[in-house]
């Protein structure tokens, strides 16, 4: 009997110290423009031209669910099952940006930095004075050079303001700059290289997604943001076949981010989707900035152990772009010190 209790103690201390507990994993991805009307309510009927009867097959359903599933179904039937998304404005949900400018370099600047900026406001090249969240993770010391961004647009370099921050970014048609390449990251190289950068500065989404998945494998980061750009280039062509294609493979691509990591620590990953701005409605959808009405609204979905399974929101107070700073530090177990508090978490 005595004997017995023995094992069974060391068994259980087998079990608590052997397996060595795996490192939490923190997933950033971001689709730049994308609508909280499409990611909501799916394809948006008025918005397909009358004769693309193959869109109109793919995309429209009978009801805003059966559509937004269509379009997302990573989005709808997993994440919005185990976590949470913000930003119905229907259901009375409001997630917005709060700078003001509702454009890019601003959006970027407010969620990865925690406030928004005034002094943030073009697109240009400059880099940022603040310091952004995955700089402060990166400083933290079990995160040190664990921390991997990886962006379709070439100013992430300057959002992220590399020169200081040092952190590892792959961004615009940069080659992955690893001293040695797997035979995928250079296939990945190789093809960026000899793909037509078709919006300046801004190849496809699926080099970048590439890049970072192989990144996720071989390095296994503790925090990794993706950033993707696709949504907003078609939109402003006023391509929305386009949009919402690069939208559906967004979310395949989501899927595979959150899949290869809950091999590498199964159950210990967090995962934070969201996008830069939104769009006008109707005939505007299209554009967004200053002078375009409801272009502040965004939408925010998250899921990991930290996120209660409480689904797609409703009749909950705002949420802001500002708050997925801290929110994702905190999935990191971190604490962020901006003044914006961590998505389902009081003010502090
Ligand atoms: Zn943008």
């Amino acid at each position: 009997m005595k004997r017995t209790a023995s094992l069974l103690l060391i068994a259980f201390f087998c079990a608590a110290c052997g397996a060595s507990r795996q490192d939490s994993i923190v997933l950033l991805v971001t689709q730049d423009g994308l609508r909280w009307q499409e990611v909501f309510g799916g394809a948006q009927e008025t918005l397909i031209d009358s004769k693309d009867g193959q869109t109109r097959q793919e995309f429209l359903r009978d009801t805003a669910e059966a559509r937004r599933e269509a379009l997302m179904p990573f989005l709808w039937t997993v994440i919005a099952r185990q976590g949470q998304i913000y930003g119905n404005r229907e259901k009375g949900s409001a997630a917005q940006v709060t700078n003001g400018k509702k454009f890019s370099y601003p959006g970027y600047n407010e969620f990865l930095t925690g406030a928004p900026d005034p002094r943030i406001d073009s697109n240009g090249k400059i880099p940022n004075p603040n310091t952004n969240v995955l700089e402060w993770i990166n400083r933290q010391p079990s995160f040190k050079g664990r921390v991997a961004a990886f962006g379709t647009w070439d100013r992430l370099p300057y959002i992220l303001n590399r020169e200081r921050s040092g952190l590892y970014i792959v961004a615009g048609e940069e080659p992955i700059p690893d001293s040695i390449l797997t035979e995928r990251q250079a296939a990945i190289n190789d093809l960026k290289r000899d793909t037509p950068d078709p919006w300046f500065g801004n190849p496809f989404d699926s080099f970048s997604f590439q890049a970072a998945l192989e990144h996720l494998r071989l390095h296994r980061p503790r925090a990794l943001y993706l950033m993707l750009g696709e949504t907003d280039e078609w939109a402003h062509e006023g391509k929305y076949r386009q949009y919402l294609l690069a939208t559906q493979r967004t979310d395949r691509f989501v899927r595979a981010l959150w899949e290869t990591a809950q091999q590498i620590s199964p159950g210990r990953v967090s995962l934070l989707f969201t996008t830069d701005h939104g769009r006008g409605d109707g005939p505007e959808w299209k554009d967004h900035g200053e002078k375009i009405d409801g272009a502040e609204n965004v939408w925010i979905a998250m899921m990991g152990p930290r996120v209660a399974p409480l689904g797609e929101r409703s009749s909950v107070p705002l949420v802001t772009s500002s708050q997925v700073a801290a929110t994702v530090a905190q999935f990191a177990d971190l604490s962020y010190p901006a003044p914006a508090a961590p998505i389902g978490v009081g003010p502090r």
